[in-house]
């Protein structure tokens, strides 16, 4: 399990890590913090899923290990 956080949407409000503290933790400076283990429980799968439903800026993305993340292919100018 991956949780992907887009640092361009996120602003910091703390909402994922009130939800899973163990997983998510933000920084002095406002910066968040991912700690997904690779072999989660399923407590804590349920708790990152809820953190990526109730984000409320749509930052937070899960991403199975064995489903990589689709990148649509580049194309030449
Ligand atoms: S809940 Fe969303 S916006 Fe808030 S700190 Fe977590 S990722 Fe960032």
């Amino acid at each position: 399990m991956k949780i992907i956080v887009d640092a361009n949407l996120c602003e910091g409000n703390g909402v994922c890590e009130g939800i899973a503290p163990e997983l998510f933790r933000l920084d002095s400076g406002g910066q968040l913090h991912v700690h997904a283990a690779s072999d989660p429980t399923a407590e804590q799968r349920d708790r990152a899923a809820r953190a990526v439903r109730y984000c409320p800026k749509g930052a937070l993305r899960l991403v199975e290990d064995d489903h990589p993340i689709h990148q649509p292919e580049r194309t030449q100018p």
